[in-house]
């Protein structure tokens, strides 16, 4: 097999507050999925994340509960890191931007970057809060929306359009800080003058040409994400500044830039490779061979609403600083909203990881799949409670579950869980020994095309598959008259539910290892998945349910706690 080495990203997480279920659908399910299947199939990974610990907003929530942004971003590290681990989330690392060694290598890039001339420095007229002493950036100024004239809006974005705005915009514009109309004052800041790398940029993006070769191929990019970029270029891309009034945040290594630090888009990103770095000292590893050789893919999984740091700003970064890798695909994912509304921090509307785990013990796979199941691929996509269950009752449990149970319990009870043997096979065992061995290329083919909704289907498509088999050769009828080939049925069927066990783990990785060890399977990967992976006389264990049912009154308890 073709060994390949892989760099895959998720968003760093804003170390503000907790998980919630939009955040999982969006970068960091799909992201497993994949990486499960890759480690599965033999290729070298590092599965990449961290706490994004700068910006305005964390030191604007710090002032706003009286503690200080270490505080904040320590508290909120530490629950998500926990979160995504007890999901199944399985990072190589999960870093943060608060640590020294992103401190150095953020300073180290920008350095780099300051020597090769990239940034031009611009002295401008800046919005400054007199009773605070302050420059306010971002966040720390809101007022009337320019477009759409709700108020409340930031000076880098209206929450109620979506527009992007500059605080310049922004209608009887007010200090968040002390509520004073800001004056203006002048500042200095390095901007990344974006529009000088449209010549690149463009055939990169829309034909996926680089340097002359061929560098990716642009047909396998989400229409969404070529869709964005195309209007960016298309728009003419601007300056933009890269460097902040700040006190939280990484220092700007030059002189002259005291009491600034780094933009967080500017530093968030180059986390990635701090966190690298750090995973590779830890693992006897080379950070550069998964950031500096043009052998490894490197993928981003984000939300839509990162496309352009991804694929404008950061790969501009990465090829003016030079040796670094661009990525080969950024499959950002739209929307998932909960019950028909917009997912909201602010209002609690939302279902925080940390406390589905703690409601639904043990049943972390049935979020798993049905958040892939209504993953926003192509568009905004909605999740409502009544759908989970749905989903559990009627697939999981109902479909997968079902046929695992009949497998094993029939396997216990005729044989005392010895495996038989597969005796003489009729024109139809031989049609489902074929259609299963298709099964791990067909679900792998539309991981790798980033479908991981096309997937799901599949891997349930087999399990259906072997409760169609059960019912139409009926061994618990042929049993007292047909031995040898009630065996045979059974022997086959183990394989099916030996495959299924191999090829759900990437999506329910809980229930494959509960599946496993009731099959007794050891040393089992994906490439011998689709063939017969159990021998004759193989001892199995007894059955333990997979799936749980979900009552109604669970699901009422859930509605309900929404509504508070
Ligand atoms: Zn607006």
């Amino acid at each position: 097999m073709n060994k390949k080495r892989y760099t895959v990203t998720s968003a760093l997480l804003y170390a503000n507050g907790p998980l919630h279920i939009g955040h999982i659908s969006g970068a960091y399910l799909p992201a497993d999925i994949y990486v499960r299947y890759l480690k599965g199939k033999g290729h070298d990974v590092a599965f990449i994340c961290g706490s994004d610990e700068h910006g305005a907003a964390i030191t604007l929530q710090a002032k706003k509960d009286g503690v200080t942004p270490k505080q904040i971003v320590d508290k909120y590290h530490k629950i998500n890191e926990k979160a995504f681990e007890d999901f199944g989330i399985n990072f190589s690392i999960y870093h943060r931007t608060s640590d020294e060694l992103h401190h150095e290598t953020a300073q180290d890039f920008f350095k780099t970057l300051e020597d090769k001339n990239v940034f031009t420095k611009k002295t401008a007229e800046q919005f400054y809060d007199e009773e605070n002493n302050q420059f306010l950036a971002d966040r720390y100024i809101s007022g009337e929306c320019p477009r759409c004239n709700a108020g409340g809006a930031y000076g880098d974005q209206c929450e109620k359009c979506g527009s992007a705005l500059s605080p310049e915009e922004l209608i009887n514009p007010k200090s968040t800080l002390s509520g004073n109309t800001p004056i203006k004052k002048e500042t200095t800041h390095w901007y990344l003058p974006m529009q000088n790398h449209e010549n690149w940029l463009k055939p990169w993006i829309e034909e996926g040409v680089l340097g002359g070769g061929q560098h990716h191929n642009p047909k396998e990019w989400r229409s969404q994400v070529l869709g964005q970029c195309k209007s960016w270029i298309d728009g003419g891309l601007k300056a933009r500044a890269m460097t902040r009034d700040l006190d939280w945040g990484v220092k700007v290594p030059v002189k002259d830039a005291n009491g600034k630090v780094l933009y967080v888009w500017l530093d968030a990103p180059i986390g990635y490779i701090s966190a690298t770095k750090q995973w590779a000292a830890d693992n006897g590893k080379n950070w550069e061979d998964y950031w500096k050789n043009e052998n490894t893919e490197l993928i981003h999984f984000i939300g839509k609403d990162n496309i352009v740091f991804h694929c404008i700003m950061f790969p501009i970064i990465l090829k003016e600083h030079g040796e670094y890798i661009l990525p080969s695909n950024v499959p950002a994912n739209a929307f998932l909203n909960l019950e028909g509304e917009k997912l909201s921090t602010s209002r609690n509307w939302a279902i925080w990881l940390h406390e589905y785990l703690e409601d639904f013990k043990g049943q972390e796979d049935a979020l798993r799949y049905a958040l892939c199941a209504t993953a926003p691929e192509s568009k905004d996509t909605d999740f409502t409670w009544k759908d989970f269950q749905a989903r559990n009752n009627n697939e999981l449990v109902a479909i997968f579950g079902n046929f695992i149970n009949r497998v094993v319990v029939l396997t216990n009870k005729y044989w005392r869980g010895v495996v038989p043997a597969c005796n003489t096979l009729e024109d139809y065992d031989k049609g489902v020994l074929e259609k299963l061995k298709s099964f791990p290329e067909k679900i792998g083919a539309s991981i790798e095309k980033y479908r991981f909704r096309e997937a799901l289907g599949e891997l349930m498509n087999l399990a259906r598959l072997g409760n169609k088999y059960l019912a139409d050769t009926e061994p618990w009828k042929l049993k007292k008259t047909d031995e040898a080939r009630t065996e045979t049925i059974m022997n086959i069927s183990m394989q099916i539910a030996a495959s299924l066990a191999v090829l759900s783990e990437p999506f329910m990785p809980f229930s494959s290892d509960k599946l496993k060890g009731i099959l007794a399977l050891n040393n089992v990967s994906w490439n011998d998945a689709g063939g017969i992976i159990i021998s004759d006389n193989h001892k199995i264990n007894s059955a333990t349910h997979l799936f749980n049912k979900i009552e109604d009154d669970k699901i009422e308890e859930q509605l309900e706690k929404l509504k508070q």
